[in-house]
């Protein structure tokens, strides 16, 4: 593990996250190289940062959350070599986090400039199991699909109907629904069935509608 993430992965550990294999990839990935150098010396600490456009980089916390919660979905459903959907690339370093705890994982950005840094990123990192796309998430990316598991990294208005289409018959979604309340949901399929769960209360940027920027 980075020595300078010891006390953050207590810190979450500490929040209720336990799962250790999350836990050591967390550990390992450097957020200061998803970061503007301007905002490196604050990667260590358990903040969403910005990372310009208006767009943020996601609490830690809350990556170790959705990705222990997604590895748990795995794990019960028995499914080998995950194949991952993930809304609002933004970084790129929830993305990392995921191509190292999952065979497969397709990102969807609608802003160009931060797909292309984060697409560098993730070069820079040999995550060579990751495809990107300048696209609409609320579209999701069919012709790569169905999913596993998909997870939107920003929060929806309400539920984007295409998403559940996506899912494979044991998939799962995993998305913040709301406004100025946010809660995260866990959507679960099985085959033609759809059933969901509240997970808690977040923060993320919203899912913006239409246009690519
Ligand atoms: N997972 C990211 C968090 C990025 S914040 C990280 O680890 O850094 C949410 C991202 O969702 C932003 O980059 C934003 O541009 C993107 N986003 C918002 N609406 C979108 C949409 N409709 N389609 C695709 N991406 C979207």
């Amino acid at each position: 593990m980075l020595r300078k993430a010891v006390n953050l992965i207590a810190t979450i550990r500490a929040l209720g996250v336990t799962d250790d294999v999350v836990l050591n990839v967390l550990g390992e990935i450097d957020r200061t190289l998803f970061l503007p150098p301007t905002l490196t010396h604050k990667a260590f600490e358990n903040n969403a940062l910005p990372i310009g456009q208006g767009q943020t980089l996601s609490q830690p916390y809350t990556v170790a959350r959705m990705s222990t919660i997604l590895r748990q979905h795995m794990i019960e459903q028995d499914i080998e070599a995950p194949h991952i959907l993930e809304i609002g690339t933004g970084s790129g370093y929830q993305t990392s986090v995921l191509s190292r705890l999952f065979k497969h994982v397709c990102s969807i950005e609608r802003i160009k400039a931060l797909q292309f840094q984060a697409r560098r990123r993730l070069q820079h990192l040999d995550c060579h199991n990751v495809s990107l796309k300048h696209g609409d998430g609320w579209q999701g990316w069919s012709s790569k699909g169905p999913y596993d598991g998909i997870i939107v990294t920003a929060a929806a208005s309400h539920l984007p109907e295409a998403l559940l289409q996506q899912l494979s018959p044991s998939g799962c979604l995993l998305i913040p629904v709301g406004d100025a309340q946010q809660h995260l949901y866990l959507y679960q399929r099985d085959g033609d069935t759809f059933t969901h769960q509240l997970i808690e209360e977040v923060k993320f940027v919203p899912l913006v509608p239409g246009d690519l920027l």
